[in-house]
């Protein structure tokens, strides 16, 4: 019995270092769905945790609650970053979104999530559809980005597009000197809902692209577009993407693209794209810097996404999510001149930046967060 006692008083021990540094974490379990999942909330200093859900068939459980943990701490940075008063959270169901889907499995999901009593509101991820959580949305308020016919603000894609163009707009001013797009070739790496939408709008100011993506499908869409604007599009092979001869590389398809061997062979002024995670790791921000190409930090280029679903709080509204989302322009700017003033990489001025809106924060709200109401934060905003 003694064996035993310490033996789970070990384990405990690691749960609570693993999870030291979040607020809460949550186990869900129904067995008459087979739902299995976990709710991780990082830190509601600025609000209540905010961050999509994720359905993926982990190897193990180790592996499921490390996903979690990374990426509701990820949610705090980018809600700081894009000045929203919500937290970072994130969930993830255990299971293969190709054959476990079931409604009754998501509405068991969202009466987990209405447990949380607000501390947590969540919508889409890999894996997860909108019309998921239109299941899931019937058993509580605390879900976001369902469609505009649900009450929801629909496709994020397009703010997030739109981020995209306001980040390259002021690392044009900041190189150049002026924010002007037309006339400069961009390489974009995903021609999915978000890098069509860019490439598009970059083709309509007489861009050129060069192109590449494993769906030719996506590269036709790309090259009608060409054929009723003035920009060209010339495509290239998925690998040869890392060294064209542009003034920018803009990332739309997935993470860990700019690492040892892609940054070795960039020709690039600088990055500016979509993708989450597109740094291998943290030292490849630095080798970035070191090459002398400005990298603008992937969460706070494609924050247009998250400005929209924590804008549906007040009532879906596209114009106003739009408005919000010019934010990123002066943001990305502010971070190039911290970057350039204290001789830190952009991912530093990035992340100092969000430590500091944390900090200034600590200590006004109660840590343990709870529902935010619209009322609420009228009655706070005047
Ligand atoms: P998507 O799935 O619609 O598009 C991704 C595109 O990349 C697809 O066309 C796919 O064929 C292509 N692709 C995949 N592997 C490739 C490869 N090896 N080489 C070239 N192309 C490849 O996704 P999306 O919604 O456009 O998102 C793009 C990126 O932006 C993702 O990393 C996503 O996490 C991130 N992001 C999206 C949003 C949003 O609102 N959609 C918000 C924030 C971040």
């Amino acid at each position: 019995m003694k064996q035993q006692l310490d033996q789970s008083s070990e384990m405990t021990m690691d749960i609570f270092e693993k999870i030291s540094g979040h607020e809460q974490v949550v186990f869900c379990n129904d067995p008459s769905t087979g739902l299995q999942a976990i709710i991780a909330i990082h830190n509601t200093t600025l609000g209540p945790a905010l961050g999509g859900t994720r359905m993926y068939p982990y190897a193990s459980l180790d592996d499921a609650l490390d996903d979690v943990l990374r990426l509701s701490e990820g949610m705090t940075y980018k809600c700081a970053a894009a000045d929203i008063d919500f937290g970072g959270g994130k969930g993830v169901i255990i299971g293969d979104p190709k054959t476990d889907k079931t409604s009754a499995l998501f509405r068991a999901y969202g009466q987990f999530v209405d447990s949380l009593n607000g501390r947590f509101y969540t919508g889409t991820d890999m894996g997860t559809t909108m019309d998921d959580f239109v299941q899931a949305a019937k058993e509580t308020h605390f879900i976001n980005g369902i469609p505009v016919e649900f009450g929801g603000g629909g496709d994020s894609s397009v703010p997030t597009a739109q981020g995209v163009i306001y980040g390259l707009k002021s690392t044009a001013q900041y190189l150049f000197g002026d924010e002007t797009l037309s006339g400069k070739t961009y390489a974009i790496q995903g021609l999915g809902k978000v890098g069509y939408k860019v490439g598009q709008q970059l083709l309509e100011m007489g861009a050129n692209l060069v192109v590449t993506d494993i769906n030719k499908d996506a590269i036709a869409a790309i090259q009608a577009q060409a054929e009723v604007h003035t920009g060209n599009v010339t495509v290239v092979e998925s690998d040869d993407i890392y060294h064209v001869d542009a003034d920018v590389f803009i990332p739309c398809a997935m993470g860990g693209i700019l690492n040892d061997e892609t940054i070795d062979q960039l020709k690039v002024r600088a990055i500016v794209g979509s993708a989450n995670n597109q740094l291998k790791t943290e030292h490849h921000a630095k080798l970035l810097h070191e090459k002398g190409i400005l990298y603008a930090p992937d969460y706070i280029v494609n924050s247009g996404g998250l400005i929209q679903v924590a804008d549906e709080l007040y009532g879906a509204n596209k114009a106003r999510v739009l408005m919000k989302t010019k934010a990123i322009y002066q943001s990305i700017l502010e971070i190039y001149k911290q970057s350039e003033l204290d001789a830190i990489t952009t991912l530093e001025a990035a992340n100092r930046k969000c430590q500091q809106r944390l900090e200034e924060q600590r200590g006004r709200n109660n840590f343990y967060r709870r529902q935010r109401s619209p009322k609420w934060i009228f009655k706070n905003e005047v």
